[in-house]
């Protein structure tokens, strides 16, 4: 078995289910992949520390240079997968013709065992290069990215450069629309449904705003980026009522948006957005929100055009989801994301990588180091 599949197997026997999916297991957390890490980087002499974001939750660093002032780059993958319902033996890698099955074994175990691999490999020259390159295992991309906003937000200025690892067929992806979800709840005021004029029907109310909801959806092209397209709108999950008998008190309805840099601007911003849509809706709350910023890293950036002429690439690409990239860059340290296996598995039941992948991964992050450890701007 070669380091990096082995890597692989001893990750992937170590849950960490993102805490915020699902119902409360044993299976969840980072703590355990961030406690491996720190000792498997001390094994090889790499200075580490870990660094609490929330109770429980750390961020990992393991520097390959010491802070002296030079230019900074970090790859980052994040430690944490989404959930496991109907997976027979989730932690349990397993090769089949050539693959390797189990959570996280392409999002994004699989792309970060290829980092490390590639930057033990350099670690005498990294030592001494001219751009340090460090790498930062994040807690709760799958969720809402606290790892990267708490990193970005104390490390921005130390930082030129950070790669998000993720599943992307080794392709670089320079942009992807943010994302924006909320739970609005209609209140009523429940009564026996023969009488319903003495209450207030939840769900009357409710499907008012879904109407201001679906016509507000499909007129979103005036928010539409050049490279990104525009957003959408989907209406997600909807609960409420108790009995047939009864005038519903409470109805909500989640929603998730996918959102452009033009939405944001034009809007005043996410919260503002959302405010101005319920406006007149004296019924509605919006219960939660949360948002990820959108990525675009412009292809000219200096930085990024070495890479991409380093690995004779001619273009870079956008993906439909949202990575740590965009709430790195958002925070000031342009981003991309990369890294071997394919998106197509993440998330499926069936996950997995090609063993050629995960191992050519290697190589191929060897390639990024050589070029962006010897950067001059
Ligand atoms: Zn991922």
């Amino acid at each position: 078995m070669s380091k990096v599949t082995d890597l692989l197997y001893k990750l992937i026997s170590i849950p960490s289910i993102n805490p915020a999916i699902g119902n409360k297991t044993e299976l969840q957390g980072e703590a355990r992949v961030a406690a491996y890490l720190k000792q498997y980087f001390e094994s090889y002499g790499v200075d580490t520390t870990l660094e609490e974001v929330e109770p429980g939750r750390s961020n990992i660093i393991a520097r390959f240079a010491p802070v002296d002032g030079r230019p900074r780059i970090l790859f980052g993958p994040h430690m944490d997968t989404v959930g496991v319902e109907g997976m027979d033996s989730p932690f349990e890698a397993d090769t089949r013709d050539g693959k390797i099955y189990g959570r996280g074994a392409c999002d994004t175990k699989g792309p970060m065992a290829s980092m490390i691999c590639a930057l033990l490999e350099n670690k005498e020259a990294l030592a001494n290069s001219p751009v340090a390159i460090d790498f930062v295992g994040f807690v709760d991309e799958e969720f809402a990215q606290v790892g990267a906003k708490a990193f970005a937000e104390k490390y921005a200025d130390d930082y030129i450069f950070a790669l998000a690892g993720e599943p992307t067929e080794c392709q670089i992806v320079h942009a992807n629309r943010g994302s924006l979800w909320f739970t609005l709840e209609a209140q009523g005021v429940s009564t026996h449904s023969s009488t319903p004029h003495l209450g207030r029907n939840a769900i009357n109310e409710l499907s008012q705003a879904i109407q201001d909801l679906i016509a507000y959806g499909s007129d979103l092209e005036q928010y539409t980026n050049p490279i990104l397209g525009q957003p959408t709108l989907s209406l997600a999950m909807i609960r409420g009522g108790e009995a047939f008998n009864q005038v519903p008190h409470s109805a909500e309805l989640d929603v998730d948006m996918r959102i452009t840099p033009e939405f944001l601007s034009q809007e005043g911003g996410a919260e503002k957005a959302l405010k101005a849509i319920f406006s007149s809706h004296q019924h509605i709350e919006i219960k939660k929100y949360g948002h990820s910023a959108p990525l675009v890293t412009p292809t000219n950036l200096p930085i990024l055009t070495h890479l991409m002429s380093s690995l004779g690439y001619s273009e870079a690409v956008t993906s439909p989801g949202c990575t740590d990239a965009a709430p790195l860059s958002a925070a000031g340290i342009p981003a991309i994301t990369t890294g071997p296996g394919s998106i197509k598995t993440a998330h499926q039941i069936d996950e997995h990588i090609d063993i050629a992948d995960l191992e050519s991964g290697v190589d191929y992050f060897n390639k990024i180091i050589h070029s962006l450890s010897n950067y001059t701007a």
